[in-house]
């Protein structure tokens, strides 16, 4: 309103201020140099308005440059923006979505835009990784990895790679630096972890399951059962260098986390009748065959009194093993071996009967073919045992559950997967249809020896 009366007030004027100089007629004279210019007070008057408008809007457009500088740049770089951020959220959307070529052209759009935001590096490199571009994935990665705000991601994609390229000595420096910049990250303790164990680095897998288990990153049973063994696999370690009192406390340790670890309760027993007292000795025999039953230990037990005759080992394993857990498969595996060693025969062949009852195995039918030749002399009785070892189940073996390789002795990688800690000891399962052939077999084949 204020604007508009001022208009037509300043019109006004113009209109008076017109008017009057045609009532006033009168010339201007300009003379410079060799000119003569000659002309109305009028046509001064309008050029000198008209000029005065000019600089006025120059004016006004000067200072609206000064108090927005860029302004100009400023819309440009707000719409490229746009575009790399667009380019960004679809790249994300394609990786998501398994599109490597859809990825690859977004990365591409998003550098043009938004060159060195992290975001950007980081779908360059992911879309890399799913086109299998290994050369440019661990190029971004490189790059991510010497700026402050994306070093820690780019660890981990250089850590993958690491470990994909089967190289983890690299991935575990690498680890290691990701776990200096954030400790107790619970994906990079995880990962030293799986690398130590991988690489036998067995303080360092110690070291970092105890951190993992204060930040609540493993729990439960399975830690402490990978406790037992990474304590195994110490101590392991320092008998092999001839530190026996500490691989000692370790076997112990081992054995006391998880008493049914066969190694474990071989390890500790052999180590404790070397360095112990015999009372110790005798506490940790009869712990471990309650816990741990099993025919390895009773070797073990067996062996540790160097020069034994069979009668005193037939003797000492009833008294001081058998007692501890009587009835158990493995116990009557071990009283009628140490029987027929000492030429008993009578409690030889009533502990094999016994523990075929419980878990027939081919062994046992070995031991009873064994016992009708020295016992008997009954050579026929012997065949037909041996017989019959064919079609009774396989011994238990160590078996790993990740494959199935078998082995003899445990170990804590299994040497064809090379999974950790995968071995359990039980039977292997022939299948129904082998089972069934072998069985026939042997039934034809007795009834051959039976006529004759
Ligand atoms: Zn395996």
């Amino acid at each position: 309103m204020t604007r508009s009366i001022f208009f037509f007030v300043v019109l006004a004027f113009l209109a008076f201020a017109a008017v009057w100089l045609a009532d006033y007629p009168g010339t201007v004279q300009l003379t410079w140099g060799g000119y003569v210019v000659e002309t109305s007070i009028v046509v001064v008057a309008a050029l000198t308005l008209v000029f005065a408008v000019i600089v006025a809007f120059l004016y006004r457009f000067w200072v609206w440059m000064k108090r927005g500088p860029g302004r100009i740049g400023a819309v440009f770089t707000a719409r490229r923006r746009e575009k790399g951020l667009e380019a960004l959220s679809s790249g994300m959307v394609a990786i998501a979505a398994g599109d490597a070529i859809e990825a690859r052209r977004q990365a591409i759009e998003a550098e043009k835009h938004l060159s060195g935001e992290p975001m950007t590096l980081l779908l360059a490199a992911q879309a890399a990784e799913l086109n299998e571009d290994d050369r440019a994935a661990r190029i971004y990665y490189d790059r991510m990895i010497e700026r402050d705000d994306t070093e820690f991601l780019g660890l981990r994609g250089l850590i993958n790679r690491a470990r994909k390229e089967t190289d983890p000595e690299k991935a575990i420096s690498l680890a290691k630096r990701a776990d200096e910049l954030r400790p107790g990250t619970a994906w990079v303790l995880k990962e030293l972890y799986e690398l130590a164990v991988e690489t036998r680095n067995w303080e360092m897998a110690d070291r970092t399951l105890s951190r993992m288990t204060r930040g609540k990153a493993a729990k439960g049973a399975a830690v402490v059962r990978a406790k037992s063994v990474i304590s195994y696999e110490r101590a392991l370690a320092l008998k092999n260098k001839g530190q026996e009192a500490d691989a000692l406390s370790l076997a112990i340790t081992s054995h006391d986390l998880d008493p049914t670890f066969v190694p474990a309760a071989i390890l500790a027993v052999n180590l404790t009748a070397k360095m112990e007292s015999p009372r110790k000795l005798s506490k940790l025999v009869a712990d471990s065959w309650k816990k741990a039953p099993h025919r390895d230990l009773a070797e073990a037990i067996r062996t540790i009194q160097s020069g034994e005759q069979p009668p005193d080992w037939f003797r000492r394993a009833q008294q001081t093993v058998a007692v501890n857990n009587p009835d158990h498969l493995e116990t009557h595996l071990m009283l009628a071996k140490a029987a027929l060693a000492s030429r008993d025969w009578g409690p030889a062949r009533e502990h094999l009967m016994k523990a075929i009852d419980k878990a027939p195995a081919a062994s046992m039918y070995y031991l009873l073919a064994e016992l009708e030749e020295k016992a008997n002399a009954d050579a026929i009785a012997a065949r037909e045992w041996i017989l019959k070892s064919a079609a009774a189940p396989q011994d238990p073996l160590w078996i790993c559950n990740s494959c199935g390789r078998q082995e003899e002795i445990w170990e804590s990688h299994c040497t064809a997967c090379g999974q950790f800690d995968s071995f359990t000891w039980r039977t292997a399962d022939r299948g129904p249809q082998v089972q069934e052939m072998i069985e026939a077999e042997v039934v034809q084949e007795i009834s051959e020896i039976e006529q004759g």
